[in-house]
């Protein structure tokens, strides 16, 4: 499977093929059938680093959706501003289905935290189905001091000016999630933006920066092999890929939030087009290869009823005005 980031594909077709579509376009030969797609590869758009929990999560769903279409799908990592730069691509890309934005939590925070987002999440996407729910972890650098979720908050009230607090970027979960920590305790941390998960996490196993909340999906595996130190998940209950680790009401902090993840393409999309990935996507979240992968991290596949554009937009819709309640009131 491809990874390289490549030129999007409007840039390639304009270089390459400028000429032969002014020619087709006059003869009303470059309209392809809905009812054919996809007659080449589709390209996700993963709106962070390779190697963070979004990236983890599409490239697992990436080859069942490949088996679904019949056509390669390709992972593309476009980087930067906490997922705004990924999605002002995908908002203008051509809408012939050959280009789908994995985006998270992150697409309904946006509206509030962007004042100029260049891109409205409701009118200028069609959306194709949730993917997956996923919980949050506090953790930190393995030599970090404390040892609990208790001794963490002393520590963070007594050192908060020391301490450096990783995350991928404004409006990233893991920002959010930094947010909700701090206000959780009363404290102002130093924040460190990576362009995604897949750097942070490197160099909070490095040591550079001391703490970060993120997605189960990419804080499972170093947990486990003791590369950093969890001390609770975000979610109401234990999870059982991570038995050990309290969540963090149990240890007496008030922060529940999880990262729920859709798919998105752009709104001129035709319904035909949004029906055939609805369905390659139901069959990549019922593979069993996907179902047993996303558990060992943490997750499911959502309900098939929820790998709709109906339930997708209707989530998309309830979680902007929350956001905006919650950030506005927030500051
Ligand atoms: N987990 C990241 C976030 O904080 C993004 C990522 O790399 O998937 O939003």
């Amino acid at each position: 499977m491809a990874t390289l980031p490549r030129p999007s594909r409007s840039v390639r077709a304009t270089a390459a093929l400028a000429p032969l579509m002014l020619v087709l376009a006059a003869c009303g030969a470059g309209d392809s059938d809905p009812a054919d797609y996809p007659e080449e590869s589709v390209s996700i758009i993963v709106p962070f680093s390779a190697g963070g929990p979004t990236d983890t999560v599409t490239r697992l769903i990436a080859e069942p959706m490949s088996e679904a279409l019949g056509q390669q799908v390709l992972v593309e990592n476009v980087e930067g501003a906490g997922g705004t730069v990924a999605g002002a691509e995908a908002a203008s890309a051509d809408p012939d289905g050959y280009t789908v934005l994995m985006h998270h939590i992150g697409m309904s925070t946006a509206p509030t935290l962007y004042e100029d987002l260049a891109y409205d999440p409701l009118t200028d996407f069609k959306t194709v189905g949730l993917v997956t729910e996923v919980p949050m972890t506090i953790i930190a650098r393995s030599d970090f001091e404390p040892e609990t979720m208790e001794e963490l908050t002393t520590y963070l009230q007594e050192n908060a000016d020391t301490v450096n607090l990783a995350n991928a970027g404004v409006g990233a979960a893991s920002q959010l999630c930094g947010v909700l920590l701090q206000d959780a305790l009363g404290v102002e941390l130093n924040e460190v933006p990576y362009d995604g998960t897949g750097p942070a996490m490197t160099e909070l196993v490095g040591g550079q920066v001391d703490l970060m909340c993120d997605q189960t999906t990419n804080t499972t595996n170093q947990i486990n092999a003791g590369e950093v130190k969890a001390y609770a998940v975000t979610t109401p209950e234990r999870i059982d890929a991570l038995p050990d680790v309290p969540t963090a009401v149990e240890s007496g902090l008030d922060l529940e939030v999880s990262v729920w993840h859709g798919l998105y393409v752009p709104a001129e999309t035709p319904d035909e087009i949004v029906a055939t990935l609805t369905e390659a996507l139901q069959a990549a979240l019922t593979d069993q290869n996907v179902i047993d992968e996303m558990a060992k991290l943490g997750t499911a596949p959502v309900p098939e009823d929820q790998a709709t554009p109906e339930a997708h937009t209707a989530k998309l819709e309830d979680q902007i005005e929350l956001w905006r309640d919650l950030l506005s009131a927030g500051g």
